[in-house]
């Protein structure tokens, strides 16, 4: 069962995720080499408190801080702790924001002082293949085709797809159905309805696939060690075709 969203519910979220993409652009301003990702995470907290949202991530399935921070060869899930931003990382952050009862979910990928091309393209390509697919979202179109357009062009750039994390719907949940891969079949699937919300989030590898857990018990990196890229949006289906929330 697919929860469905009338206007009045997305027109809160679309208030809420305002404040998430706000959020998120603070937080790429502020990120420089010397800093701690815990800084980031205190940052992303005192901005969404102050804007009387609440941060969704913080005790969810007792995950102990507000965002979620990926350095580098972790995909997703990443801890904020000690570690401090040098030249040439990249960082990928997810957040989540709860307000008027509804969640949004968003991540960006974004390079600390001078990142080498391989790192860009891996950077822009994860962006785009989530520009792509938002494109398609509209009723009638089936998840698959989602699903392919994020793998297709992914794949035609020579970069992997995660398989085993997917996208979501959201809505008073963080997670909700449908679940959306970021690879599979064109036409197959369930097909989009009109008040759906969908976090769709592909998560992208320099090199394999193939992702394994880190030692804390949260993160998820790549099994080759190599650089991943992440980006999510919160998107509703609308009558004519989607809207960003996020
Ligand atoms: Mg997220
Ligand atoms: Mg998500």
């Amino acid at each position: 069962m697919i929860p469905l969203k009338n206007a009045s519910d997305v027109n809160k979220m679309k208030e809420g995720g305002k404040i998430l993409h706000e959020a998120l652009k603070s937080l790429e301003n502020e990120a420089v080499v010397g800093m701690s990702l815990l800084e980031l995470d205190r940052l992303a907290s005192d901005f969404i408190l102050k804007n009387n949202a609440k941060p969704s991530f913080l005790g969810y399935e007792n995950f102990p801080n507000s965002i979620c921070t990926s350095v580098n060869s972790v995909v997703v899930h990443g801890i904020p702790d000690e570690y401090i931003l040098k030249d040439g990382d990249i960082i990928s952050i997810d957040a989540g924001v709860f307000y008027k009862g509804f969640h949004t979910d968003s991540a960006i990928t974004f390079g600390i002082g001078k990142i080498d091309k391989k790192a860009l393209d891996l950077i822009d390509t994860t962006k785009k293949s989530l520009n792509e697919a938002i494109k398609l979202v509209r009723p009638g179109i089936r998840l698959g085709d989602i699903s392919f357009c994020i793998q297709d062009y992914v794949e035609k750039k020579g970069f992997g797809i995660v398989r085993e994390l997917v996208g979501h719907g959201i809505g008073h949940n963080v997670h909700e159905l449908p679940q959306i891969p970021n690879y599979g079949k064109k036409g197959s699937g369930i097909e989009l309805e009109e008040g759906m919300v969908l976090a769709i989030e592909p998560m992208v590898t320099e090199g394999d696939h193939h992702i394994k857990m880190s030692d804390d018990g949260w993160g998820v990196e790549t099994k080759d060690g190599k650089l991943s890229a992440h980006f999510e949006h919160t998107v509703a289906v609308v009558k004519n075709g989607s809207i960003i929330l996020t």
